[in-house]
C-alpha cells in the first residue's frame, strides 16, 4: 500500500504541479490548461446562448469599466513576474446577464458573468471590484484545474495518468460538466474549497488595489452580503460562505496588501 502511495505520489509530481501566482501555494495540476480551456469554454457558450443580456446601459458600462481595469492589472502582474505565457490563455469577455440573483462568476479564460442582482447591491465601483477581484483570482489561481484534477483522480484513478492524450481529453471533457455546474445547477459556478475561497480573497484584494481600487471598502461590502439586504441569502453567498471567520481573515490581510501593493 506504502509503495503504491509512492509511486501515485511521483506519478502526480511528474504529471503536474504548479505554483500559485502572489501566494505562492504548490497546487496539482494533472489537467492540461488547453483542457481546461476547451472544456469551460463550451460550457460559457451553452450558458451564454440562453442568458438574457441586461438592458442597462448604464450596469453593463460599469461591468465593463470595472472588469477591465481588473483584467489590465491582472496582465500586468503576470508579465511583470515571469508569467507572460499564461497572459495568453485570457480572452476577456464581461457580461451582464437579466437576472435577480446576487452573483457573479469568471470562468478560466476571462469570462465574466454578472447577474443584475448583484448591481442592485453594489454601491459604487469599488464594491463591484471586490466581487470581480474575487471572480478572477479563482481564474489566476486555476482553481479550476485543480477542482477537475481532483474530479479526474476520483473518478478514474491514477491509471489516467497513463492514457493517451485525446482519451485524457475526452475524460475532462466530460466530467468538465461536474465542476462547473452551470446550466445544469442555477446557472453558477459550483461550490470552491475554503482554501480556495480565502486564497480568492487574499488575491482579489491584491488584484483589486493594483486596479486602482480601494480595497478597505472589502470588509463592508461582506458584512453588507451576509446581512441579507434582499431577504434571501444571495447566490453568491451559497458558494462564498461569508462568516465572522472570513471577515476577520480579510481584515488581518489588508494592512500587509496595502503596504506592499
Ligand atoms: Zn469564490
Amino acid at each position: 500500500m506504502k509503495k503504491l502511495l509512492i509511486v501515485l505520489a511521483s506519478m502526480l509530481v511528474l504529471s503536474g504541479c504548479g505554483t500559485v501566482p502572489l501566494t505562492g501555494r504548490r497546487q496539482i495540476l494533472l489537467v492540461s490548461d488547453q483542457d481546461v480551456l476547451s472544456s469551460s469554454l463550451t460550457q460559457y457558450r451553452d450558458y451564454m446562448k440562453t442568458a438574457p443580456k441586461s438592458a442597462s446601459t448604464q450596469w453593463s458600462n460599469m461591468v465593463t469599466r470595472v472588469g477591465k481595469k481588473i483584467a489590465d492589472a491582472t496582465e500586468r502582474y503576470l508579465r511583470a513576474n515571469g508569467l507572460a505565457a499564461e497572459v495568453k490563455d485570457f480572452s476577456w469577455e464581461f457580461n451582464l446577464v437579466k437576472d435577480d440573483q446576487v452573483n457573479a462568476f469568471c470562468m478560466p479564460g476571462g469570462k465574466i458573468v454578472v447577474y443584475e442582482g448583484l448591481m442592485k447591491i453594489v454601491s459604487s465601483d469599488d464594491e463591484l471590484a471586490v466581487v470581480l477581484g474575487h471572480e478572477v483570482a479563482h481564474a489566476v489561481a486555476k482553481h479550476s484545474n485543480e477542482r477537475m484534477s481532483q474530479q479526474v483522480l476520483a473518478q478514474y484513478g491514477a491509471q489516467i495518468l497513463n492514457r493517451s492524450l485525446s482519451e485524457k481529453s475526452a475524460a475532462v471533457q466530460k466530467l468538465a460538466g461536474t465542476v462547473y455546474g452551470i446550466g445544469t445547477q442555477v446557472g453558477v459556478m459550483l461550490p470552491f474549497s475554503r482554501k480556495h475561497e480565502s486564497e480568492a480573497d487574499y488575491m482579489g484584494l491584491i488584484l483589486m488595489k493594483m486596479a486602482g481600487y480601494n480595497p478597505d471598502v472589502a470588509v463592508g461590502f461582506w458584512q453588507k452580503m451576509s446581512a441579507g439586504t434582499t431577504g434571501t441569502v444571495p447566490a453568491l453567498l451559497s458558494t462564498h460562505p461569508s462568516d465572522a471567520q472570513r471577515i476577520k481573515d480579510i481584515q488581518k490581510a489588508l494592512p500587509t496588501i496595502k503596504a506592499n501593493y
